[in-house]
């Protein structure tokens, strides 16, 4: 870990605002508060919760017994790592005692406080902590529907879509190409894409010398933007390259069996891989409970993460409005802590505390080498703000050293937001 013990790394996770009275824990009684989705805020939510009010009942609604994170793989698809080496489970929440319904949650009912599960039954709380992570938007992209991603992953959920990905780049000759197609802001993981081009990059070079990627772009600048094109040029030559939406790169219709994808001046681009990441909205869960906007995501009150329009409802991670926080795990494990001490102090009838948030986000751009962009947050007239001089990004001149420390640091982050969000206590 170079220089970081494992509980400085953990520490850093999260500004822990404020710590609860004993008082708290006896006055929140045995309240109900239903977690809807076990990844990075739902189950940080759902350990926090329980972590700072035992004698609460925190149940935790999610269909799955096993969750594949999104941060590392990039390395899977590229080969750094195998897929099972992703998974987390919900065997230390469980022992924590929180009940895992393992069913999915079809409907909200906001004025009766109540979750209907698939099963049909119906949950009643007292608080909502709502954390269902995004969905694609599969309105927005002509001839890409849950059909065409079987041909066309997106990989941005991890997991299937990710080994489809990985199987499909082993499967392709020599010489072929692959095209990642970006969405627009607001997507999970401003910088993902840019990574995925680099280990792919990565992988071509080592397997298929004569392959190259394309990367088509629904915008004009992207997160880490020179320190990537710096790392592409000099690392690759000719085997990147990037088209802006000015440049014609932004994707309206993809023809699944042929391969091909169109674009908005017209232009056709086959290509023997297609990794299609469409624009993406909250998770449907979330758009059935009416607190969505237009935008498609839902939005809150910043200092406490409760919905705009439900003081019962609190949400957390990729589904909320957070910007200018990135869509991130980082993220989405800090403001679940945030809005845990919220919804406790709210249960007990105490005013919130002032709240502020951290993240940090490591790419890698070859094995062994990465970079960051890391900024602090906070509520200023009602908005959250990037606090001012607190954003930082790896110098594009790095001292020698420099980009492997950074791929240990990013490696020691990620065992320790797994750990933080869904190991034990001990
Ligand atoms: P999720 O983690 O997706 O969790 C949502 C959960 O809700 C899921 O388990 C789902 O099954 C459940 N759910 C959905 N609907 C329902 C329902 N109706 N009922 C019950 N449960 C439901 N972030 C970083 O900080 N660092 C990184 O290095 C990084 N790398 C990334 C790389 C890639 C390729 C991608 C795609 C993302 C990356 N991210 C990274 C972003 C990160 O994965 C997301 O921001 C994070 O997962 C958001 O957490 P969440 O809890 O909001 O959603």
């Amino acid at each position: 870990m170079q220089g970081l013990t494992r509980r400085q790394v953990l520490a850093g996770l999260a500004i822990m605002p404020w710590l609860l009275p004993a008082s708290v824990n006896a006055s929140v009684g045995r309240a109900r508060v239903v977690v809807v989705g076990g990844g990075f805020a739902g189950a940080t939510a759902a350990r926090y919760l329980k972590r700072q009010a035992p004698a609460l009942e925190v149940v935790l609604v999610e269909p799955k017994s096993g969750f594949y994170t999104c941060p590392f793989s990039n390395h899977a698809v590229a080969g750094l790592r195998s897929v099972t080496t992703l998974r987390q489970d919900y065997r230390a929440l469980q022992q924590q005692q929180v009940v895992h319904v393992r069913e999915r949650a079809l409907e909200i009912k906001l004025h009766e406080q109540q979750v209907v599960l698939q099963g049909g039954q119906h949950l009643r709380y007292d608080r909502l902590f709502l954390a269902p992570g995004i969905d694609m938007d599969w309105q927005a992209i002509e001839g890409y529907d849950q059909a065409a991603a079987e041909l066309l992953p997106h990989a941005w959920q991890a997991g299937a879509q990710t080994r489809l990905l990985r199987r499909q780049l082993q499967a392709m000759d020599d010489g072929g190409l692959v095209i990642i197609s970006v969405p627009d802001n607001p997507y999970r993981c401003p910088p993902g894409p840019y990574e995925r081009a680099s280990l792919i990059a990565h992988y071509l070079s080592q397997a298929k010398p004569r392959s190259k990627v394309l990367i088509l772009d629904s915008k004009d600048a992207f997160s880490k933007q020179a320190l990537f094109q710096q790392d592409w040029l000099t690392r690759h030559g000719e085997r990147i390259e990037w088209v802006g939406r000015a440049g014609g790169g932004h994707v309206v219709r993809a023809d699944a069996k042929r391969r091909e994808l169109v674009c908005e001046f017209g232009q056709r681009q086959r290509a023997a891989v297609i990794n299609l990441i469409p624009p993406q909205k909250a998770a449907v869960i979330a758009q059935r409970s009416g607190l969505v906007d237009a935008s498609g995501w839902v939005p809150i009150r910043p200092a406490t993460f409760q919905a705009l329009h439900a003081a019962t409802v609190y949400v957390a991670g990729d589904a909320c409005i957070a910007a200018p926080m990135p869509k991130s795990a980082y993220s989405a494990n800090a403001q679940a802590k945030v809005a845990v001490t919220a919804l406790l102090a709210d249960l007990a009838g105490l005013e919130p505390p002032a709240a502020a948030w951290r993240n940090t986000c490591y790419s890698l751009l070859a094995p062994g080498q990465a970079v960051s962009i890391a900024a602090d947050y906070a509520v200023s007239a009602q908005r959250l703000i990037e606090r001012p001089g607190s954003l930082t990004l790896s110098p594009l001149q790095a001292p020698a050293g420099l980009r492997a420390q950074e791929a240990a640091l990013g490696e020691a982050w990620y065992q320790s937001i797994c750990a933080d969000t869904w190991g034990s206590w001990s």
